[in-house]
């Protein structure tokens, strides 16, 4: 067992980390039917439902914490279950890096919603643009949908006007952090495989989705380069003083020091203010930045909506350990809109919304929760950066909360990427792809 750094866990091995997407289902499916069997009478606590309708479940995005909720909720079953999600099938942006930097296809990490079809829910394939809390209605452009619980899982929005100049260059500055938005980043990097130059990456202040991706993109793009002879150089402005998470900053500089010295330059605590088009040029606080391509990660907020709906201000505002909104008990949010500290990661969000469903199943049948008397266990975080095709860093964070008081969370990582972390990455998200859509 190693540990590493001091005062963080044991590192677990990759039984202990890799998921069982049986084990996601059996056992919350366990829980949910005996929930559901209790449910004689429909009783929403907090509700109202009328006698003899199915209580309506309305999840709002398909993606890691929707398809948790959608699938926690279907397994339970006795609701009446509505998925709204614009997109006609899921891509993941776990293990995406593989693809933008021309690994594998896009396909590999793409799925269909059949699944969701066929076990029973509505599917309807719009975005909503308006909650209207009084009347517990979801807007979208042609109808308006009723429900009773409310799950709203929208992921992130990125806060451009941070630098000038870029709402205008948003099409050639992709950042690609949210679902098929990987193709844009793609065509950049493989114009740049040929061409060269300079390929600016950059990594902003947490909290935003998945803190080590930005690196990770850096390494899979600069592999790429010392395979293929590009010339040219990947810059890395980072907005922090070292890598993000701090616990996986060790292990990033060595793997970007021991394989990347040639390919990588980079430029930490380093803020960019500007982008001028015209001569390719970014302001940053360490001076100005010639580039030819660019990735530029942002700055994130959850979806406008979040706010619309009165429901937080840069993030969701929700109660732990119930992903409750602060202000409407009927609403639920999970994934990366809410501004909890826990990590912004698929395995936390799918997590969330797979407890939430068993939450909505047991309010439906009229239990209240069992009063918290200590520490109760949050959804586990897994995240993995790629430092080759091959060859990972994992992170695990386990998390847990005193009702009413901040969550503590603990950090294992890897000392040093390695194969068998590699392998994990992929068969996590195998599991995960599995448990969601398969
Ligand atoms: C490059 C990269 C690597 C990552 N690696 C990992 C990893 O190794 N492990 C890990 O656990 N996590 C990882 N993540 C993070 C993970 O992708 C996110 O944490 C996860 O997607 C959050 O789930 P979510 O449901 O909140 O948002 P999403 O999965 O983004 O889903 C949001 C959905 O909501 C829909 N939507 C938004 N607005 C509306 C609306 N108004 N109406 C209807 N639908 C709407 C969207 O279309 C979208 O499908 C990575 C992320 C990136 C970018």
């Amino acid at each position: 067992m190693t540990l590493y750094p001091v005062g963080y866990f044991a590192f677990p091995t990759l039984e202990e980390t890799a998921v069982q997407p049986e084990d996601l289902s059996t056992n919350r499916r366990r829980h949910l039917l005996k929930a559901v069997a209790a449910s004689a009478t429909l009783l929403v606590t907090g509700c109202a439902v009328s006698t003899g309708a199915r209580p309506r479940a309305v999840v709002v995005g398909g993606g890691w914490g929707g398809l948790g909720a959608v699938r926690g909720l279907l397994a339970g079953g006795g609701v009446d279950v509505t998925l709204i999600e614009p997109n006609e099938a899921f891509m993941s942006c776990p293990l995406s890096a593989h693809y933008i930097a021309g690994h594998q296809p896009a396909s590999d990490f793409q799925r269909s919603y059949a699944r969701i079809d066929q076990l029973g829910a509505r599917r309807v394939r719009e975005r909503v643009t308006e909650i209207d809390r009084v009347k517990r209605e979801v807007v979208t452009a042609t109808q308006r949908l009723p429900y009773d619980f409310l799950v709203l899982s929208l992921g992130v929005d990125y806060m451009e006007e941070g630098i000038q100049g870029y709402a205008a260059a948003r099409a050639q500055l992709p950042v690609g952090f949210r679902a098929f938005e990987q193709l844009a980043v793609r065509q950049q990097v493989d114009e740049f495989l040929v061409k060269g130059g300079n390929f600016v990456i950059s990594a902003p202040k947490p909290p935003y989705r998945c803190p080590p991706a930005p690196y990770e993109r850096a390494f899979l793009i600069a592999e790429q380069m010392k395979q293929r002879g590009t010339k040219g150089k990947i810059i890395l402005i980072d907005a922090n003083p070292n890598p993000m998470p701090p616990p996986i900053a060790q292990p990033i500089l060595n793997g970007m020091k021991s394989l990347y010295a040639s390919q990588i330059e980079y430029l930490p605590d380093t803020a960019i203010t500007g982008v001028d088009m015209g001569k390719r040029q970014l302001a940053t606080s360490s001076g100005d930045v010639p580039f030819a391509h660019a990735n530029l990660v942002l700055p994130m907020r959850a979806p406008a909506l979040i706010r619309q709906a009165g429901l937080g201000e840069r993030w969701a505002a929700v109660k732990l350990p119930s992903f409750q909104s602060q202000v409407d008990d009927s609403i639920y949010v999970v994934g990366d809109s809410q501004g909890t500290p826990l990590p912004k990661s698929g395995h936390v969000a799918f997590g969330s919304g797979q407890q939430v469903a068993e939450s909505i199943l047991e309010r439906v049948a009229g239990k209240l929760p069992a009063p918290a008397s200590g520490a109760v266990d949050l959804p586990l975080g897994i995240c993995w950066a790629n430092v080759t095709h091959k060859e990972a860093i994992n992170i695990n964070v386990s998390a847990s909360v005193v009702p009413g008081q901040a969550p503590k969370l603990k950090f294992t990582v890897d000392p040093q990427h390695n194969e068998r972390s590699g392998a994990g990455a992929v068969s996590w998200g195998n599991g995960m792809w599995k448990a969601m859509l398969g």
